[in-house]
């Protein structure tokens, strides 16, 4: 590892790199190489995701006043074709039963709600509503600031039913209520596909239990409003960083790195290695660490826990023993390992940041990233990582506490 320079690599890929796009294809390549200079062999492991591709839309205000409306249309979320529709405008606000008291038919109507939750989706499908407004960002942003992007409709939604959806930025929507819209003009026009994604894969094979295997994942797609350099150039980084480690270090079961596609679209990544590694998973993969954003100058780090009381106090025990202060947390993992976890695997987050950081935004930059601090997450890793890799029985056996499935079940909408 010692040329190795986590920093430099955040910096080289940071760029926009939404998935299915040929910008992380390129994401893709620029790690597969970095991955053999290193003296290593990895591949390419393809899978199909939704794509909108998105040709035209217009909404605007009709009454009492006109005005364009620079909202940005959701994936997948269907078409309302020219000439259009003129619909009644309502805000519903949360978007609870509540918010809806006497509109139980919303067929001529474009629904503004501060956020599209599953539930709110699933109120407004209820009610038939003929568009859906859902607002982003602060009073003070512009839509890219807002982090506006056409994101899919996901496929739970889209069980529940197609209702053509938009952001609109919070300084606009301040707007239409104070000046009292009434009545909105929309078209909509895209075209549903699939796109191709990739995960990078390489294997170190162990040296005593090849047949166990530890699964190291972190993201290395982002949104495509801003280049991802926190969220997850530098989980990306890291993960390059433990693998120059352990290409020196032979661990004593088998590491698979896994650099995932399209994870912001639903953790697309994790899950189509998964379903494409099945036996692998149900047979050999005991444990999963994921690396989701660190490296940030200023703290705290943070390990999320995804496994029982063993796995507790085994982290508490390895923080006191090598000296590390880091904020701990029980439960589901919202990234990478997620899906892991829901196939009984128990599993490690290591992290670092701040709320004075920004993701999912053109702000999630280079400048509160430091080489420094990069390094002492790597080192933290490779610690906690050969001590699992290399030990004589596992801190923790397969499978996951009560509470934790049922955390899996909500995370993954499975309940009500
Ligand atoms: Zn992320």
């Amino acid at each position: 590892m010692s040329n190795y320079s986590p920093l430099a690599f955040v910096e080289k890929l940071s760029f926009v790199r939404y998935g299915g796009t040929p910008a992380e294809k390129k994401a893709a390549d620029m790690i597969l190489a970095d991955v053999e200079a290193a003296g290593g062999k990895g591949e390419l492991m393809p899978f199909q995701i939704a794509a909108s591709t998105y040709t035209s839309h217009v909404t605007k205000v009709i009454a009492p006043y006109e005005l364009e409306i620079a909202t940005v249309p959701f994936g997948m979320c269907g078409n309302v074709p020219a000439p259009g529709k003129d619909l009644k405008f309502f805000y519903a606000e949360e978007g609870t039963p509540r918010d809806f008291l006497g509109k139980d038919d919303l067929s001529d109507t474009v629904v503004m709600v501060n956020a599209v939750t599953l539930d709110v989706y699933k109120e407004l499908c209820k009610r038939n509503a003929a568009a859906i407004f859902a607002i982003m960002g602060k009073y003070y942003h512009n839509n890219d600031e807002a982090g506006m992007y056409s994101r899919n409709l996901r496929p739970k939604f889209l069980e529940q039913g197609v209702i053509p959806t938009f952001y609109i930025n919070a300084h606009d929507a301040t707007e239409l209520v104070r000046n009292g819209a009434e009545m909105i003009h929309i078209e909509l026009e895209q075209t549903d596909g699939e796109a191709t994604s990739h995960d990078v894969i390489s294997v170190i094979e162990g040296t005593e239990k090849p047949d166990e295997v530890i699964v190291l994942t972190g993201h290395f797609d982002s949104l495509p409003v801003g280049p991802g350099a926190w969220d997850n150039a530098t989980g990306s980084a890291a993960l390059m960083g433990l693998y120059h480690y352990f290409l020196e270090n032979a661990p004593k079961r088998t590491l698979y790195f896994v650099w995932c596609g399209t994870e912001e679209q639903g953790l697309l990544g994790s899950k189509a290695f998964i379903e494409q590694h099945a036996e692998l998973v149900e047979k050999n993969i005991k444990f999963c660490f994921n690396f989701d954003m660190c490296g940030t100058v200023l703290g705290p780090n943070n390990i999320m826990i995804t496994g029982d009381k063993n796995l507790e106090d085994f982290v508490d025990a390895f923080c006191r023993e090598v000296g590390y202060s880091a904020k701990t947390r029980v439960g589901v993992h919202s990234s990478d390992s997620a899906p892991f976890a829901d196939k009984g695997i128990p599993g490690i987050g290591l992290s670092r940041g701040t709320k004075t950081s920004e993701i999912h935004t053109c702000r999630d930059t280079m400048f509160p990233l430091g080489e420094e601090a990069l390094k002492a997450n790597i080192c933290f890793a490779a610690q906690m990582i050969s001590r699992v890799a290399n030990s004589v029985i596992l801190p923790v056996d397969t499978g996951m506490p009560e509470s934790i499935k049922k955390e899996l079940d909500k995370y993954f909408q499975r309940t009500k």
